[in-house]
């Protein structure tokens, strides 16, 4: 081994070091140097500029590649305020030039084989296989039709590969029968509540399950966060696999942060091997909010829209990503987290479109608290003719204090009306803040309620650690389960018998 080794040390993202022969690197400089300043190209090596208004999406933080996270705004990128969010401005061209129906077609996550090398050796092999003259004569016919086909037939196979074939479809679930507690009482038509339980920071499980027990009777399931903001916790399965030890029904909630594609086929099968039949995948908040000393924030394999196809192809097509068959398929009732204030409400429908096309069967949106805001969103989405496709469950969050209010005012994708801040304030200075916000809560639960026939299915309770507070506002707010009928006093002796250690 020489001394000196002058080997490059550190490998940018999307250009890693490898030995390649002298024309692949020609063709990669004149790759670059042409489609880096005209699109912005980061020589992704799987190019889909054509989907995407011709705005390269891979300066994205996250590497998104289906649409924008929650936290797009028009002014900048939640994770870089330095830069404006790409995906914001690639939305806004392909409206401005009628190409947003593009937007719809699930691309696949990278092929990191192809990653830094150039994607005109693709083009130039697909036209040769098309035939020169065929190409020539299907670019020049009169007819668009012919002219779309041609062009598609030489780009499609670049940013399509055989192992994904991705399209704009919506893909109904391929079966029938429900195949957990939640969907059979979306599909029976009930207005459903589930709520959220935010996994605990140790080991030890006696608050974890006192929390599972006070909510149970209350909810229809039970959503475990996958490590929210990026801080380390108690993994979303272990507290769903103690859910079904203790008769509540779980919804694993998948971040793809820090996930592998590998690994979230495996992290699947045994859930579901477990017993857990509803999982939410979310694309989840950037490392960049993790605390101190922050992992590696370029761990970007997959998004929440590639989760959702892999996931529906492994149940329905009994398919790994690879192609290797799954001879028991796994079983599960998929949902997406929907944001009807990130973005302009019309993006925003187009990428929940995208996410019920990819094989979201339920939504559970983030906090509303502004109701004209809800319907606008509604509206969006009922033009594009999704509402009979998807289970949408409103999210709701009992504001607790003034200050959780300011907060909650700052966090991407929330809308905060000023009149409700202002309520906080009047409580908080008469000491009264906690009741205003339960007060707050019920009441927009009851307006959100007559929205039933109109697309909307439940509500997804977020209490941030006050669980106690659910079955009150389940019970106020009518929404206890049917045919549940609950025993207040056993429920009063479990708690007595396992007193939490504060
Ligand atoms: S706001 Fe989200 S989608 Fe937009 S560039 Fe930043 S990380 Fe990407």
């Amino acid at each position: 081994m020489p001394i000196f080794t002058p080997g490059r040390r550190w490998q940018p993202a999307y250009s890693p070091f490898k030995k390649e022969n002298f024309g692949d690197r020609v063709l990669q400089v004149l790759e670059y140097s042409l489609k880096g300043p005209l699109f912005g190209c980061r020589m992704c090596g799987n190019c889909l500029l054509q989907e995407t208004a011709f705005i390269c999406p891979m300066e994205c933080p996250k590497g998104l590649r289906n649409g924008p996270c929650g936290g797009s705004t028009s002014e900048y990128c939640y994770i870089d305020k330095t830069r404006p969010c790409i995906w914001y401005k690639i939305y806004e061209r392909s409206f401005q030039l009628g190409r947003e129906e593009l937007l719809l077609e699930v691309l696949p996550p990278l092929d990191w084989e192809k990653v830094g090398q150039d994607s005109w050796r693709d083009i130039f092999r697909n036209v040769a296989k098309i035939g020169y003259k065929k190409v020539a004569s299907g670019l020049l016919s009169r007819s668009a039709e012919t002219r779309k086909q041609t062009w598609d037939g030489i780009f499609r196979p670049v940013r399509q590969p055989d192992w994904w074939q991705g399209d704009s479809k919506y893909h109904p679930p391929a079966y029938t029968e429900p195949v957990s507690e939640l969907e059979r009482r979306l599909v029976a038509g009930e207005f459903v509540v589930t709520s959220e339980i935010t996994p605990p920071l140790s080991s030890r499980t006696d608050k974890l399950i006192q929390h599972i027990e006070t909510t149970r009777h209350y909810v229809s399931a039970l959503n475990f966060t996958d490590n929210a903001s990026a801080m380390p916790r108690m993994t979303s399965w272990a507290c769903s696999q103690i859910a079904i030890d203790h008769e509540a029904e779980p919804v694993l909630q998948i971040s793809a942060r820090n996930r592998s594609r590998g690994n979230l086929q495996s992290e699947v099968i045994g859930a579901t091997a477990l017993g857990v039949r509803n999982i939410l995948c979310v694309t989840g908040d950037s490392a960049k909010l993790s605390p101190s000393p922050r992992e590696n924030m370029e761990i970007n394999d997959l998004d929440a829209i590639q989760m959702l196809w892999i996931l529906r192809r492994m149940r329905d097509e009994g398919k790994y990503l690879d192609g290797r068959e799954i001879k028991y398929p796994p079983k599960f009732f998929l949902g997406a987290a929907a944001s009807p204030f990130s973005s302009d409400p019309k993006f925003q429908a187009l990428r929940e479109q995208k996410k019920v096309n990819a094989g979201a069967q339920f939504f559970q949106t983030n906090l509303v608290f502004d109701i004209n805001g809800m319907e606008i969103w509604l509206n969006e989405l009922a033009k594009r003719n999704v509402l009979d496709k998807v289970y949408i469950l409103i999210g709701i969050t009992p504001i607790k204090s003034l200050k959780m209010a300011v907060r909650l005012s700052e966090v991407p994708g929330v809308y905060l009306p000023e009149k409700i801040i202002r309520r906080m304030d009047v409580a908080n200075t008469a000491g009264n803040a906690q009741e205003e916000g339960v007060q707050i809560a019920l009441e927009l639960i009851s307006v959100i309620k007559r929205y039933h026939s109109q697309g909307i299915h439940g509500i997804h309770l977020m209490p941030v650690g006050w669980d106690e507070v659910v079955p009150r506002i389940v019970i106020e707010s009518g929404l206890m389960p049917k045919e549940y009928v609950f025993d207040q006093t056993s429920q009063q002796e479990w708690n007595n018998a396992h007193p939490i250690e504060k």
